[in-house]
């Protein structure tokens, strides 16, 4: 994996960084003894199990598994590739990398040519918009009260009327069709051959946080033209997954700290219109329900959210339990819902921006709103409306980690509806038992390698008193070990200190691209301490241990052979085997 970049720069790099500062700049960190510790960044859980070291320079999470070093964390977190989070960090270091290592085209990764692609169809769809061909779409945009400032500044474009306006460009740039489906830009025919996903349409180009496009949304310019879907979007490609980003957000982020809050509209025009006019705190969805991953992402920037909901999804059910997940992360979460007829685009529009900012300000909390719907909809003075009301506000109550919260919500909706609260506490209860296991229990864990806690102890000493190494390299083979995983990382261990180099946990993490190592690795770090005094005696029991459970694998393998061969009636094989096992007695006996 790190072919190209030169070991020992990525060693210097690892050595002048400090993993704690660099997580502390995304999620923060507390101090827990000699390492810090924080609620998980890669799975939703309740209580922190995710560690970092700062004496090993790594980290690991005890729920997910995930683990690694500071690359590592850059690579997960911000979805980088291997290369970019090494420039980063290099950057961090005050290291200037080698030119050989920047325009390797081989180090080039898909994802790194997707982005690519994608910019260039981007500049292909701008600069059509600007064209005679795109005027009409340009008109229209400038009719729904775009500034021409704000088609710049989204880089809004327009997708001819052609099966393969795009292809034919892309084409000229070097760019082969194979890649340019993997964008999503081009879809196969029937009978051979591509062409345009795109077709005139308005294209609105969605982005990442660092502002790289991921792929495009494109929009009919009058709903009239009614043989055709209102929008096409990108598939899903190795750089876009749908739920996992927020339009807009890569323009926001600085105003949505500031302002310590987050607007969330549904649509790119929800967004575009009321941006352009001051409201500057927003993202849009791109449909109404949020995942975790966006609320997740939000909560990088803030941790109150105001939904703005056009009349009609107000009140849907399923959009409102959605907003659960805001209070497992312990976010704020109130809602706003728009006059009949208006969404956020036509509502700025008609009654202006300050109009809809006095609603945000004053948006109604996700209990009160929930609980008028509920009333709306089900009749509180009968026992079964009761009943159908509690049970979809306990819902959301039970998610609540603060237990004085928790305790005092109960407290209102009992009295709101005139019901005891220790019924309320019961049916509670209830829902907790039959809620499906988060994914942070330790049933997930199932399908990973068991790692044997010997070998794990002895990497873990070997990373700890390279000395030892050697001692251990000289009554072990790597093949004693019976784990794959282990075995893999010690056979690397003893190749390092052949040619005479240090092991370290972070470094060792470079040569390793699979989660089963990294976490091997990485949660040694974590098992409890040896006492320096103690450490020979442990590395000797570990020795024999091992050696005794590499015995008893290989008895039972002779003996299944030794019964093969007898079946078969292959004397000869039988003869060298029951040797073998002899020796093998002779040997376990010392
Ligand atoms: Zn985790």
């Amino acid at each position: 994996m790190a072919g190209r970049i030169p070991e020992n720069i990525l060693e210097e790099i690892l050595s002048r960084i400090n993993i704690v500062e660099v997580i502390s700049e995304y999620i923060p960190l507390k101090k827990a003894g000699r390492n810090f510790r924080a609620l998980c960044p890669f799975h939703h859980e309740k209580s922190p199990s995710f560690m970092v070291s700062p004496d090993r320079q790594i980290f690991h999470c005890f729920g997910c598994g995930e683990s690694g070093n500071a690359f590592k964390f850059l690579m997960r977190y911000e979805r980088m590739d291997f290369p970019e989070a090494v420039s980063l960090l290099a950057r961090k270091a005050g290291i200037v990398l080698p030119e050989s290592a920047k325009e390797d085209p081989r180090a080039v990764s898909l994802s790194t040519q997707l982005f690519k692609i994608n910019e260039l169809a981007l500049g292909f769809y701008t600069g059509l918009l600007a064209s005679a061909q795109g005027a009409a779409a340009k008109t229209y945009l400038l009719e729904r009260g775009l500034t021409e400032e704000t088609i710049k500044s989204f880089r809004l474009g327009w997708a001819p009327d052609k099966w393969d306006a795009l292809i034919e460009f892309l084409r000229s740039k070097g760019v082969g069709l194979s890649l340019m489906e993997k964008a999503g830009l081009v879809l196969p025919k029937q009978n051979g051959g591509y062409y345009d996903r795109f077709r005139q349409r308005i294209i609105f180009p969605i982005f990442d946080i660092k502002s790289r496009v991921l792929g495009f949304g494109g929009r009919i310019m009058h709903s009239s033209d009614n043989q055709l879907a209102k929008y096409v979007n990108s598939p899903e490609t190795p750089v876009y997954t749908k739920g996992r980003n927020l339009f807009g957000l890569n323009l926001a982020k600085e105003a949505i700290r500031q302002s310590d809050c987050a607007a969330v509209v549904e649509g790119y025009l929800d967004f575009i219109i009321p941006y352009q006019q001051g409201i500057q705190n927003l993202v849009a969805s791109q449909g109404t329900a949020l995942t975790e991953e966006q609320a997740r992402l939000l909560k990088r920037y803030t941790r109150n959210v105001v939904m703005v909901y056009d009349a009609d999804n107000a009140g849907q059910m399923a959009a409102l339990r959605s907003l659960d997940i805001f209070i497992e992360e312990s976010m704020e979460v109130k809602i706003v819902s728009l006059p009949q007829g208006f969404d956020p685009d036509t509502f700025v529009r008609q009654k202006g921006a300050q109009e809809l900012k006095n609603m945000i300000e004053n948006a109604e909390g996700l209990f009160d709103y929930k609980f008028r719907i509920l009333k709306s909809r089900f009749n509180a003075s009968t026992p079964e409306g009761k009943a159908r009301i509690s049970s979809e506000m306990l819902s959301t109550i039970g998610r609540f980690k603060d237990a004085v919260l928790k305790a005092e919500y109960l407290k209102i909706l009992a009295q709101q509806l005139d019901v005891p609260e220790y019924s309320l506490r019961e049916e509670l209860g209830k829902l907790r038992d039959n809620r499906p296991q988060p994914a942070d229990s330790p049933l997930v864990k199932k399908t990973e390698t068991v790692i044997n806690p010997t070998e794990r102890l002895l990497i873990k000493i070997m990373m700890e008193e390279t000395r030892l190494v050697d001692y251990i390299r000289q009554h072990l083979e790597p093949s004693d070990f019976q784990g794959e995983v282990t075995s893999r990382i010690v056979s690397f261990m003893f190749e390092l200190i052949q040619q005479g180099k240090q092991i370290e946990a972070n470094t060792l993490m470079n040569h390793f691209e699979d989660k089963d190592a990294m976490r091997c690795i990485c949660e040694s770090v974590f098992d409890g301490e040896v006492t320096q005094e103690n450490r020979e005696k442990v590395v000797d029991d570990c020795i024999r241990m091992i050696k005794n459970k590499r015995m008893v694998v290989t008895r039972q393998r002779l003996q299944e052979q030794m019964r093969r061969a007898e079946v078969s009636g292959d004397e000869v094989n039988l003869l060298r085997l029951r040797d073998e096992f002899c020796s093998l007695l002779k040997r376990s006996k010392e």
